[in-house]
């Protein structure tokens, strides 16, 4: 029986495996179908305290991997299905095997929605179509953008981007947005910000070195189609909580969210499981955020494992 096993190698999980592995639990990682996390799908990251000249995304998570490997972390390929989980003992389920530990770190965290309309993965981290105005945002400096989505993180990109961009449209495939209303009347407020109701993205348009160009669009109202030049699409149409396998398990909201009990950031309802980054908070979800959950993941079942 294992003393940790943490899923997911985002910064939640490598965190987690640092200093678990720093107090000498000789942690095991499973490594999903994202190696890495989110982050390396991002080509600089900007904000990460202690790189003040920014830090390729993959580069980041590469020095966490090693990081969490010195101290003797380690770290397997296997897709978790299924879990059952007590008190005592956790079972956890991949396809091909079954590991059992004395305490869990799920890391798994979420994974943005996208429209899937032609061109978007083609040009997805670095050529243009992103999910992160946090993290890509000030690569569009002077240049006109779109954001896709009605929601809370649609017009938070969008308001986030008017600090660099020179025109943000908000492409939204209703009438009115689903945001709160102090975001949408922020949103609609900004000079920068240009609404465009009823439409829908149907494709993404790319140039001749294959980087975005524009957006084709279509008004649902109109049926009338058009093109919306733009350097950066930002897709903010929500995110997937990678929880499945916890469904019934654990406490998930209504988004799929795990959610922590009262007081306590990454406390499960079953002791010993905890939960850290984008799969338990949709309010920050931040790589600095992720990594202190993390952290204080790794604490807790640390000193639970002590008792
Ligand atoms: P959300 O509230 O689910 O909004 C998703 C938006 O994307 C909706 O406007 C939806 O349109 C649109 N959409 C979904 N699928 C689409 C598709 N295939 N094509 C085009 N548009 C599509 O997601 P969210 O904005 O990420 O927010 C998630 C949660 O986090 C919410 O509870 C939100 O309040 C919270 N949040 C809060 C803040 C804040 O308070 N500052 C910031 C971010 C997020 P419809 O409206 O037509 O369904």
């Amino acid at each position: 029986m294992e003393n940790v096993i943490i899923l997911g190698t985002g910064c939640a999980g490598f965190t987690a495996a640092i200093y678990t592995a720093r107090a000498n639990l000789n942690p095991l990682i499973l490594e999903g179908t994202q190696p890495g996390g989110q982050l390396t799908t991002t080509s600089e990251v900007e904000n990460f305290p202690g790189f003040p000249e920014g830090i390729d995304g993959f580069e980041l998570m590469d020095r966490l991997r090693k990081q969490a490997a010195r101290f003797g972390a380690r770290t397997e390929y296997d897709v978790i299905e299924r879990v059952s989980f007590d008190p005592v003992s956790k079972t956890l389920f991949s396809s091909a095997r079954e590991y059992s530990a004395k305490t869990v770190i799920i890391c798994t965290g979420a994974s943005p929605r996208l429209t899937g309309v032609p061109g978007e993965n083609e040009m997805f981290g670095g050529k243009g179509v992103t999910t992160c105005a946090t993290c890509d945002g000030a690569f569009y400096r002077d240049m006109d953008v779109v954001v896709v989505g009605g929601g809370d993180s649609a017009c938070e990109e969008a308001l986030f981007l008017t600090r660099f961009c020179s025109k943000i449209s908000l492409i939204h495939r209703r009438d009115e947005l689903r945001a709160s209303k102090i975001m949408a009347d922020r949103a609609i407020g900004s000079d920068k910000i240009e609404p465009v109701w009823n439409t829908v993205v149907e494709q993404v348009l790319a140039d001749e070195d294959g980087r975005a160009r524009g957006v084709a669009v279509k008004n649902l109202a109109t049926e009338e189609a058009g093109e919306i030049r733009c350097k950066g699409v930002f897709v903010a149409i929500g995110h997937i909580p990678n929880t499945q396998p916890f469904e019934g398990i654990l406490d998930l909201d209504d988004q799929g969210y795990l959610v922590p009990i009262e007081n306590s950031a990454v406390h499960t309802k079953i002791p010993g499981v905890y939960a850290a980054g984008d799969c338990v908070d949709h309010k920050y979800r931040q790589a600095i955020t992720a990594a202190g959950m993390g952290c204080q993941a790794a604490i807790e079942a640390e000193r639970w494992l002590a008792c």
